[in-house]
């Protein structure tokens, strides 16, 4: 519809919408974290919760002990090997439609740590990340930027066509397999579909099918 016509019909008290964003507001307005932390980035997320910040003002303020009641994981600080697996089976457990927010430095991609045998390089390499906070660890603005973003991202999604959301789509992967410890490391070393996978041969790297994610950049 015509957005000059809508708010013409705006100021005569008759407000008219789509089923889309109808659906996109109940979604972005409603999104449930998850209630884990795993290492300092979870103080910050904790902060951002409090009345300082008041994350409440999302509609996020209700973390879930369940993953089966939560619609966003965030992953709060440092991803080591030996928790890795466990945080794709709790992203697993969670029902669509998902999202997650990668906190930190450690969580995107092994921050400080990155050189260490025991941290994962990255969250990313195993589930699909919708946004990703740099920083160690970033503030509680940064954590409600990733939110409005989220929430941007939710906005202008399609409910049909070839670009809708994955839980719409009935071909996307429900599942990813979770890690297990190998002989040296962690096996697979990444899941194909959300981690850029290497064509064999030309050395060229090729984006999963799953990596629709955005990075926030710090000022
Ligand atoms: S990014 Fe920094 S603050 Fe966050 S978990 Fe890693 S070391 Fe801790």
């Amino acid at each position: 519809m015509d957005q000059t016509l809508k708010i013409e019909l705006g100021k005569q008290g008759v407000f008219v919408t789509t089923l889309q964003e109808l659906y996109n507001w109940g979604r972005r307005s409603s999104v449930w974290p998850m209630q884990f932390g795993l290492a300092c980035c979870a103080i910050e997320m904790i902060a951002t919760t409090m009345a300082r910040y008041d994350l409440a003002r999302f509609g996020a303020e209700v973390f879930r002990p369940s993953p089966r009641q939560a619609d966003l994981m965030i992953v709060s600080g440092t991803v080591t090997k030996k928790m890795a697996p466990q945080v794709v089976r709790l992203y697993n457990q969670m029902a669509e439609p998902r999202y997650v927010i990668a906190m930190g430095a450690c969580a995107i991609s092994g921050g400080p740590f990155k050189q260490g045998y025991n941290v994962l390089k990255g969250i990313d390499r195993y589930i699909p990340v919708d946004v990703h906070i740099p920083g160690c660890p970033p503030r509680p603005e940064a954590l409600i930027q990733a939110f409005i973003t989220l929430q941007k991202k939710i906005d202008g999604q399609h409910l049909t066509g070839a670009d809708r959301p994955r839980h719409l789509d009935a071909n996307a992967q429900g599942e990813f397999p979770v890690p297990e410890f190998g002989e040296h490391d962690l096996e697979p070393t990444s899941n194909q579909g959300v981690w850029p996978v290497e064509i064999q041969g030309t050395g060229n790297r090729e984006q999963g099918t799953e990596g629709h994610s955005q990075r926030l950049t710090c000022d």
